[in-house]
């Protein structure tokens, strides 16, 4: 008999809600992580008293109640509310695509006469059925729209132009004829208090953790501790490459502690010009509004610039590049994962999704809930 009913490997939020349902079950589990910390890509390091996203911002928002009323048991969110603002070569917009970016982009003031000059736009670019996120774009929003805030930013960010993007891309960003700045169409949202790495630690509260730990490089060794495995890494690196390297972008940090208690005034400022290097910059104290956890001001910030790369191997990956060439490896690797019978694959890695926090969490419940009974 093995030591453990389950070998999690990673502790990202599909291991570690995986590895939770599994302990409350009453099943052994133990958690693997090759870093030297819990959380995944949602982790959180505390600098000059912030919480870092050190892995990129998360901001974490759902409809799904059953999915907000589980990850409320295990950590208490804030109200942050996400607004980014766009910076088009130091002209400022309000994000999502709303009146207030509207109003400063054709000087319109009601819905109608905002409605009325996107589909003079869009009529003008003769777009019927739009094929890409170019042609998406314009279609929602218009041509200026696409050109100052749209078309920079999502080069940069996918390396590729926006004529070869999937229309489905765009999609996630709402577009609103009120004056509603919420990034997200979401009933629920907040931060966790005390950062992503807290919620983790609730989460594996009780739970063998294991850092440092490689699975693939151990993988006889690990195996021999469990029934069954939840796989949670990049499914093709699983398969030592066998079919080649899926595809994914990266990204780069370049994080500084500045002793100002306000750089920009806000979470998130995206550049969406070509030429600014960078994609955006995340001032980590606003997802808590400045303060600590006692809420005393932070007289000093932290920055984090985000460069967008090509991922090579050795890089942390982040987005799945999802395009045909991609979509249809995946689905090769997929059917060599079905065979696997001891191994369960989850999470944005394990099943090569451009997942939310959200519909991780719903992934792992379902997952798990199927497994445990
Ligand atoms: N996007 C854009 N301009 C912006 C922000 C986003 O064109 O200022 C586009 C871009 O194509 C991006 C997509 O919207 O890939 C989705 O953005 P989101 O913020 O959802 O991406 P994430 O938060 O996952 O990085």
């Amino acid at each position: 008999m093995a030591a453990y009913d389950y070998l999690v490997v990673g502790a990202g939020l599909f291991g570690a809600v995986f590895a939770r349902e599994a302990a409350n079950a009453g099943r052994k589990v133990l958690v693997v992580d090759r870093r030297g910390h819990i959380a995944g890509n949602v982790y959180t390091q505390k600098i000059e008293g912030i919480n870092v996203h050190v892995y990129g911002a998360h901001i974490f928002h759902t409809n799904d109640k059953r999915v907000w009323e589980y990850v409320t048991k295990y950590a208490e969110f804030n109200r942050f509310t996400n607004s980014p603002v766009a910076n088009y070569k130091g002209e400022l917009y309000s994000l999502p695509f709303n009146m207030y970016t509207f109003n400063r982009m054709w000087g319109v003031v009601t819905p109608d006469e905002a409605a009325a000059k996107i589909e003079e736009q869009r009529r003008a670019a003769g777009i019927t059925e739009p094929k890409n996120l170019e042609e998406q774009a314009i279609s929602l929003v218009g041509t200026d729209i696409y050109e100052k805030l749209i078309k920079g930013y999502t080069q940069k960010q996918w390396g590729r132009p926006c004529t070869e993007l999937p229309a489905f891309i765009i999609k996630r960003l709402p577009v609103r004829l009120t004056f509603d700045n919420n990034y997200f169409n979401a009933l629920y949202q907040g931060i966790p208090v005390g950062g992503y790495t807290k919620l983790a630690e609730n989460l594996l509260d009780g739970i063998e953790v294991r850092l440092g730990v490689d699975y693939l490089k151990n993988r006889a060794e690990l195996d021999a501790l469990a029934d069954r495995v939840v796989f949670t890494g990049p499914v093709d690196e699983f398969f030592g490459y066998a079919l080649g390297p899926l595809e994914y972008r990266s990204v780069r940090f370049e994080t500084e502690v500045l002793n100002t208690p306000n750089f920009q005034g806000n979470a998130a400022v995206n550049y969406t010009d070509a030429e600014t290097p960078w994609t955006r910059i995340i001032e980590h104290k606003w997802f808590e509004f400045g303060k600590d956890e006692a809420g005393k001001e932070l007289p000093k910030t932290v920055i984090s610039r985000e460069f967008s790369s090509e991922w090579k191997p050795g890089d942390e990956p982040y987005y799945p590049v999802n395009d045909e060439k991609n979509g249809a490896l995946y689905a090769a690797y997929r059917q060599m994962a079905a065979k696997e019978e001891k191994v369960i694959f989850g999470g944005r890695l394990g099943e090569y999704k451009y997942y939310d926090m959200d519909a991780v969490i719903a992934a792992a419940l379902a997952r798990a809930g199927a497994e445990l009974g």
